[in-house]
Formats: structure tokens, C-alpha cells, sequence
């Protein structure tokens, strides 16, 4: 038997309560040689209304705090608790259950450690719940937004990068480059690199993360705050305009 709510803790002692009486009363009744006289009916109506509804509310409560503590530890083995995101288990669970083709996004934030660095942990905690809500904003009920760990989030969507995918990645990077997060009396700006990488039946979602990895690594050295897209054998895109020479040289050794 579950307890969810206040409602369902009161009926609990109510029905106790009302089953303790009626039960004294029958086995005083069947157990007493002269029934049910006047001696033995005080106690046996006393007794079960002083004890059952205080044990049974203390049991109620108890069974309360126990579900909500499950709710609880169900929501943690899913979500990411400072983000609200899928965390990485979850992620890899709901993309079995999902449509495989498509495209994987991996996030990373520029210099996050300097945004740490210069206004403090909990601000760059502020930042990070905020850029968390920019991406599940802009993935929406269509994609899987997760946060894999630190300041990394990675993105199924449902799209090809040559579609809509890509577009989508440049919507999170511009809307990323363009927000501002306020913390106290702080105004922080931060950007955004992405790796995409297309994803169909055939590939495995391991080698579309390290493809898409990749990807975000070519980002980073040339420059940040961009998106790359990787072909579907994890070697950047040429139409990647602006990596430095050396990247295109290190794409070449890849391919
Ligand atoms: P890059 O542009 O190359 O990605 O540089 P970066 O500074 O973002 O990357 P780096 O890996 O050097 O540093 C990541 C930082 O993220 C270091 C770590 O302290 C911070 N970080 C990880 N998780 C959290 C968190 O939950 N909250 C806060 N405030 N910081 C975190
Ligand atoms: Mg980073
Ligand atoms: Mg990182």
C-alpha cells in the first residue's frame, strides 16, 4: 500500500482506526464469556480509538516521507539535479527508445573555468542552469537534451545536420552568444562550441559521440564559440570555413 499524499495519510488512520474498533469489539464479543456488556465494552472501545489512530498516524507519515524520498531518488537516477537535464544513464536510456537517425550534438562551454575563476562558483553554477534552459528550449520536445558532465551537454536531434540539425546547433551557439546571465550584481557572458556529427541505424551512438567529439575539438582550436560538423565517419566538414591551417591538416590525417 502507498501513501502519496496527506489525503491518503488521514484515510489511512481513518480506516485503522474504524477496522481497530470494529475488531475489538468482535473479538471482546467472542472471547468474553458474558458478550458484550457495559464493563467490557468501555474498554474495548477506548482502547482502539487511543492507540490505532496515533500508531497509524505516525505509520502514515512515515510512509509519506517514504515516497516522497523515492520520488525523489527516481528524479536523481534520471536528471541532472543543478540543470534539470537528462544526466548521461538517462540520456543513453531514452535514446534506445528513440528514433536512431538523426544528429548528435556535443555542447562544451568557452572558458567556463575562467567564468568560475573571475565571479565565483555559484555564479558559474547560474550560468550553467541558464544555458541548460536555452538548450532545452531550443531542442524542445523533438530531441534529447542532456548534461553529460561539468560544463559538456550533448544533444540527439532528430534532424540530418545538412537539414535542420545544423541550424538547430547555430541556434543554441547564437542564442548562447547572445544571452547574459545575471547573478547578483554581475552581468556574465559566456559562448558555446559544437560538434555535430550525423547519426543513422548503422552507426552506433559511440562512434556518432566520437565523431561529434572530434568535431568540437576542431571547434575549439579554431577559435570557439562555432559549430563543426563532422561527415559520418567523424572527419570534419571542409564547408567548416574557418579552422586554422593546421586543423584542416590534422582533418586530412584523420579521413
Ligand atoms: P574550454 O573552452 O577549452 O572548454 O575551456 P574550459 O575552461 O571551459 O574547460 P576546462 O575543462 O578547462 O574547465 C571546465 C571547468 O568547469 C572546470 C570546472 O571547475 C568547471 N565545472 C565543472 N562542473 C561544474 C559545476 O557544476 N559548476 C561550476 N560552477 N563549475 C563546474
Ligand atoms: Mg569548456
Ligand atoms: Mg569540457
Amino acid at each position: 500500500m502507498k501513501v502519496t499524499s496527506r489525503f491518503e495519510a488521514w484515510r489511512l488512520v481513518f480506516l485503522v482506526s474504524i477496522a481497530s474498533l470494529f475488531l475489538s469489539l468482535l473479538f471482546t464479543y467472542l472471547l468474553s464469556p458474558l458478550g458484550l456488556t457495559k464493563e467490557a465494552l468501555v474498554p474495548a472501545t477506548i482502547v482502539p480509538l487511543v492507540v490505532a489512530p496515533s500508531v497509524s498516524y505516525v505509520v502514515a507519515n512515515m510512509m509519506l516521507r517514504l515516497n516522497a524520498l523515492n520520488q525523489r531518488l527516481e528524479y536523481l537516477v534520471q536528471f541532472d539535479p543543478m540543470t534539470g537535464l537528462l544526466n548521461r544513464a538517462s540520456f543513453f536510456d531514452r535514446f534506445e527508445v528513440s528514433r536512431h537517425t538523426g544528429s548528435i550534438l556535443i555542447c562544451d562551454l568557452d572558458h567556463f573555468k575562467t567564468i568560475n575563476d573571475t565571479y565565483g562558483h555559484r555564479a558559474g553554477d547560474a550560468v550553467l542552469r541558464q544555458i541548460a534552459d536555452i538548450l532545452q528550449k531550443q531542442v524542445g520536445t523533438d530531441g534529447i537534451a542532456a548534461r553529460f558532465g561539468g560544463e559538456e551537454f550533448v544533444v540527439f536531434h532528430p534532424a540530418k545536420p545538412a537539414e535542420a540539425a545544423r541550424g538547430c546547433a547555430e541556434a543554441i551557439r547564437s542564442a548562447v552568444a547572445a544571452h547574459v546571465t545575471v547573478f547578483e550584481d554581475k552581468r556574465i557572458h559566456c559562448t558555446i562550441s559544437i560538434g555535430l556529427s550525423a547519426l543513422d541505424p548503422q552507426t552506433r551512438l559511440d562512434d556518432a559521440l566520437e565523431a561529434s567529439d572530434r568535431a568540437l575539438y576542431q571547434a575549439k582550436k579554431s577559435g570557439r564559440n562555432k559549430v563543426v560538423q563532422a561527415t559520418g565517419t567523424g572527419v570534419p566538414d571542409r564547408r567548416n570555413s574557418d579552422l586554422e591551417p593546421e586543423m584542416q591538416q590534422a582533418a586530412t590525417k584523420t579521413s
